[in-house]
């Protein structure tokens, strides 16, 4: 037996899925994502876009600097600023990967760029060969390459590889691509592109079409060595190539494929509960592979075929990609190693007093339900990880609400040692009598973008998580509440978002903020 073709996982959920709405993230949340990454056997994982943003920055260099067992790799445009940030982010990695890329395609080029094919050259070799003066491990990426003319494509990428690239991406970045199109680009590359064989040929796939996996695979198929993917497919638009889909699929049919990745995949339905809960965007139910209907058999004969033998109607083991039958239930009794263990198994890496804060709300909620189900901790710790200061806090709500009459709300909310009443009798229901009140005490007004309530478990005494979206000055931001109270979780979240719009608030008053580079890969 031959061993199979080892195919690369690179990860690029902290960037191409961070910068997808509602998906932002900070520090910590990175860095257990980073951790998780590594957990899960990712080979290379893209941290993000150093010169984007002073925060992007920082987040890049934590994880370079505190995060070891993958390449960390971090994105560039093709000219000396981005790519002196990024090595400035990247210096201290074990293991460090700049990550160049270069719009190619005839429509970039003349309206983006204004650059004729010759000088896309240059700017490219120029670029790589900068990027190979700081580390050896470079990747190149033509933007917009499934749209680019083969011949031109091929020149470019032969050129790269000259100046350096030892990884070429090939992004399908509007997400344009057909399978066959796909493979038959990968193939060409192959094919004519005389050198070839000194880089890795790597493939990055949109889901604009639903095709995102599908064109990944085709590329795998003809050639390519590198898949870049995201979990639970977040990123621009509809989307990146799903990691979970992609790694499970090269798996089950390895019989096509006949390769092989590093990624543990028991560490997949984890991985995807880590990112939801940190992102706050949901897998849907019917999801493949990390959807919560993915193994459940409703129909009666399905049942009964999956009784006589499992494998009828079962291509996969739930087991095999981290899907336990039970939650493990802990309860008052259990103790903080049990706890740092379910934390453990749930993905999070807690520093001993991030443990201590947890376990002293754990204890509260096991005093108010009975048994405590692997969400409920999870919620406890994303709470645990929130960045913005808790400048205004709940002290005390009453609220009165009855059919066909205005609600009347009385809220005080604290800041600092200060605390602030207000009375509010109108609005359509509770919630919204509720937020009026936050907004007349803390003087901040928001337009609420949307509003969720999800029971994090089952039971009556569900813990109730609650995410709102609010839009100030133009930006959003994001705020979430937990509480086995579903009317204080509300006002949580609420209050979360508007303690970050104060956080900015009070930043932009001591520098200017610039806006946010995008990375268009
Ligand atoms: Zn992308």
């Amino acid at each position: 037996m031959t061993t199979p073709r080892q195919i690369r996982i690179f990860d690029t959920t902290l960037r191409d899925g961070e910068q997808s709405p509602g998906c932002s993230m900070n520090m910590a949340e990175k860095m257990e994502i980073a951790q998780a990454l590594v957990d899960m056997g990712v080979d290379i994982i893209e941290a993000g876009f150093p010169i984007a943003s002073p925060g992007d920055f920082e987040a890049v260099r934590a994880i370079a600097d505190n995060v070891s067992g993958a390449v960390i790799c971090g994105l560039a445009r093709s000219n000396d600023s981005d790519i002196d940030r990024a090595w400035e982010a990247l210096q201290n990695a074990a293991q460090p990967r700049i990550h160049v890329f270069l719009a190619t395609s005839a429509i970039h080029r003349e309206f983006k760029l204004k650059m004729d094919k010759d000088e896309i050259i240059r700017r490219a070799i120029a670029g790589v060969s900068r990027a190979a003066s700081y580390c050896s491990d470079i990747e190149f990426s033509p933007e917009d390459a499934s749209r680019t003319e083969v011949d031109f494509l091929c020149r470019v990428v032969e050129a790269a590889i000259k100046a350096g690239a030892t990884t070429v991406n090939i992004p399908d970045t509007v997400g344009y691509a057909t399978p066959a199109h796909m493979g038959s680009v990968i193939r060409a590359l192959r094919e004519r592109v005389p050198n070839m064989d000194k880089a890795v040929l790597s493939v990055h796939c949109h889901n604009d079409l639903g095709l995102a996996v599908a064109n990944s695979l085709a590329a795998v198929e003809n050639g390519a060595g590198q898949i870049e993917c995201t979990i639970n497919g977040i990123g621009e638009r509809a989307g990146n190539c799903s990691l979970e889909e992609v790694v499970m699929a090269l798996r089950t049919r390895h019989d096509v494929y006949q390769v092989a990745t590093g990624i543990v995949t028991q560490r997949l339905v984890p991985a995807s509960r880590l990112v939801s809960n940190i992102t706050g965007m949901h897998v849907q139910r019917n999801k493949a592979i990390v959807g919560r209907n993915a193994f459940a058999h409703e129909a009666g004969i399905h049942q009964d075929g999956m009784l006589k033998e499992r494998t009828t109607y079962e291509i996969m083991r739930p087991e095999d990609v981290g899907l336990t039958k039970a939650d493990l239930v802990l309860g008052k009794h259990s103790g903080r190693a049990a706890l740092a263990d379910r934390a453990k198994a749930l993905g999070y890496h807690l520093s001993t007093e991030q443990l201590q804060t947890v376990f002293e709300q754990f204890k509260d909620l096991a005093d108010k339900k009975k048994e405590v189900y692997d969400a409920d901790i999870a919620a406890l710790i994303e709470l645990e990880m929130r960045d913005a200061p808790e400048t205004w806090t709940i002290a005390n709500y009453r609220l009165l609400a009855e059919t066909g009459q205005a609600p009347t709300v009385t809220l005080t909310l604290r800041r600092g040692s200060d605390e602030f009443t207000e009375e509010v009798s109108a609005g359509d229901g509770p919630f919204d009598a509720m937020f009026r009140a936050v907004e007349r005490i803390t003087g901040i007004e928001v337009v609420c973008k949307d509003f969720n309530v999800h029971s994090v478990t089952v039971g009556k005494d569900a813990l109730a998580e609650v995410t709102v979206e609010a839009e100030h000055g133009g930006d959003i931001y994001r705020g979430r509440g937990v509480s086995t109270d579903s009317v204080e979780a509300s006002v949580q979240a609420f209050l979360n978002a508007i303690n970050h719009v104060v956080a900015h608030l009070e930043r932009s008053a001591t520098h200017s903020v610039a806006p946010k580079v995008v990375g268009n890969v």
